[in-house]
């Protein structure tokens, strides 16, 4: 990759030293509400200083070497917020993995919020893409997660079939016992039919990947920052998609990104099918709650 990864530690005691000197001591820990799969909690220092920390297994430390390297990707475009990656690591004495980020005190929003929110991530949508992947258009350098799950990035030169080979096809693999012959049948009518209802993009962007409100938090500069990405390089209408999948963003925003950047006609025919994937997601991970919607999804794009 064409800039730096990460830094990688191998304890917390080690990562503090290495980033704030030999005198460096947590002096308080509070726990910090709201995710759904790692432990967060912000590190109060002797010397004054707040850090973010997410901890979880060490066996799940690839969550953070992966969540590091989105969060690099998306600040190395220069176009939107987010928060400064100190370093991640396991400590095998607490026998946890960590990632070490600054910590993001919540200032007042700046006025048009959504507007400027809009402007930075069509920037980031509009921001060179070729370091983010060796070789091939769509994908990643690295998988990463969706959630706590697998998302596998083998990079392709063809959107369309990255999105049916690398976001659908592994997810429907683990649905599969959710499935009878009728719905099986749609799925691979839909697969079948995927190339006449997706469309290339004009140009490739870096996705946050996992765009929902709870990964959008208002940053030290009032503006909204990126938060938990499952990045990947895709079209950037699935990203739009996404931000519609569970309430939506209010309209200032939707009508401020179509400015800078115009979707491509037939958007909407076509933001259910890539909110497909982050159903069986959800169905994947959270259990039979999701399958009626899944099956809609299906359903609509299998006629
Ligand atoms: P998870 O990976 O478990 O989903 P999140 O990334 O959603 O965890 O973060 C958990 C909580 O911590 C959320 O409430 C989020 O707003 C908050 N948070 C995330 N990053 C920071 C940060 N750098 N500074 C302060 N709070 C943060």
């Amino acid at each position: 990759m064409s800039f730096t990864e990460p830094q990688q530690f191998s304890s917390l005691e080690n990562a503090l030293t290495s980033l704030f000197g030999n005198d460096i001591k947590i002096i308080r820990t509070d726990r910090v509400a709201g995710g759904d799969i790692n432990q967060a909690y912000r590190l109060s220092l002797n010397d004054g200083t707040c850090i973010f920390m997410k901890s979880n297994t060490k066996e799940n430390a690839s969550f953070f070497t992966a969540e590091a390297a989105g969060l690099n990707a998306i600040a190395h475009t220069k176009a939107i917020g987010t928060p400064r990656i100190l370093g991640s690591g396991v400590d095998d004495d607490k026998r946890c993995s960590f990632l070490l980020l600054e910590f993001i005190t919540a200032k007042n929003r700046i006025s048009n919020y959504w507007e400027i929110f809009a402007k930075e991530l069509a920037a980031m949508h509009q921001a060179e893409t070729a370091g983010f992947v060796t070789e091939g258009i769509y994908g990643f350098s690295h998988d990463n997660y969706i959630g706590a799950k697998n998302q596998t990035n083998s990079v392709q030169d063809n959107w369309v079939s990255f999105f049916r080979d690398c976001r659908l096809k592994p997810q429907f693999k683990s649905a599969a016992g959710y499935f009878d012959k009728a719905d099986l049948k749609n799925i691979d009518r839909l697969l079948e039919q995927i190339d006449d209802i997706l469309v290339e993009p004009k140009h490739p962007s870096l996705l946050h990947g996992d765009l929902w409100s709870g990964n959008v938090i208002t940053g030290n500069d009032g503006k909204a920052w990126l938060i938990d990405p499952a990045v990947y390089v895709g079209h950037a209408e699935a990203d739009i998609a996404m931000t519609e999948l569970f309430g939506g963003f209010p309209p200032a925003f939707y009508a401020a990104y179509r400015e800078a950047a115009p979707l491509q006609p037939g958007y909407d025919c076509r933001r259910d099918l890539y909110n497909l994937y982050h159903l069986l997601n959800h169905l994947n991970l959270f259990g039979r709650s999701y399958l009626s919607s899944v099956k809609r999804v299906v359903e609509k794009y299998s006629r």
